[in-house]
């Protein structure tokens, strides 16, 4: 991450175009100017080839890390007060406040047309450990496997922040303590004084304004209220494509609750 590193890097990065700013409208910026108070601006480093292989598949992507201007000016003055400092051991502590998002392109943007999007909330147990209390996992390779082999390509946008559907990984463990005593996944984040969905899709908005450059696209989702959140940010030309994957006995009750809460998902799906 560029902000441990020397700050004459930085400079080499936005002269490469490898680091860039965009405005909350998808909107190419001056990475070297100070964005307008309280306005928001990401900044973008990539792209990075990224070659994967999951589950004997092979696919080649190319990733975008982004994180919001403001948390990385914040550890920016930290890091420069810690090298004065000297305080090496200290720096792992500057990464916890900052939520970086990754955005990973596959297929050649110049060929796409009405692309295959993902915009997937991060789920350690679900994504890393392939725990199946919930269907994360599966529907991250799912996505990957799809947009790969779609003509059109596609992106997957991978909201960092959003473990829990927001309220972060430590009460997440909670409310699955509770879901066992015989709360529901939304019942479970009321129980602990918590929104039932706190995720903000803003950042995601502008990620999606920069890389669709305003052009239609399908997106890979059983929520509708994602759609509804990124209509209301400003993007309007959404086809919502059913993504329904990885059910199993242990997640079973977790989806008929989705489902009751709103998801698009038909009696036959949780078969
Ligand atoms: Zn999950």
């Amino acid at each position: 991450m560029f902000t441990y590193i020397d700050p004459t890097v930085r400079e080499r990065l936005v002269e490469q175009g490898s680091l860039i700013r965009i405005d909350s409208d998808g909107q190419v910026t001056d990475p070297n100017a100070a964005p307008e108070p309280g306005a928001r601006a990401i900044s973008i480093l990539g792209p990075i080839p990224l070659p994967m292989e999951r589950h004997g598949h092979h696919y080649e992507g190319e990733w975008y890390a982004s994180v919001r201007h403001t948390e990385l000016s914040k550890a920016q003055e930290l890091a420069d007060d810690l090298r004065e400092q000297d305080g090496q051991q200290s720096f792992a502590i500057l990464a916890e406040s900052m939520a970086v998002n990754s955005v990973l392109v596959l297929g050649d943007p110049e060929n796409w047309e009405n692309p295959l999007v993902r915009v997937h909330s991060s789920c350690l147990t679900g994504d890393v450990f392939g725990s199946e209390r919930c269907e994360c996992g599966p529907q991250f390779i799912s996505a990957l496997e799809r947009i790969s082999a779609d003509p059109a390509g596609g992106v997957i946008i991978y909201m960092s922040g959003h473990e829990g559907r927001g309220i972060g990984l430590w009460a997440k463990a909670a409310t699955y303590l509770l879901q066992d005593a015989g709360e529901d996944t939304y019942q479970a984040n009321q129980s602990l004084g918590l929104p039932e969905d706190s995720r903000d899709f803003s950042d995601a908005a502008s990620l999606l304004k920069y890389f669709m450059r305003g052009q239609p696209f399908r997106l890979l989702t059983n929520n509708p209220k994602k759609v509804d959140d990124l209509n209301a940010m400003g993007i309007n030309n959404i086809t919502r494509v059913k993504h329904v994957c990885g059910v199993s006995d242990s997640n079973k009750r977790y989806l008929a609750a989705k489902r009751d809460w709103g998801h698009k998902l038909e009696s036959g799906d949780l078969e």
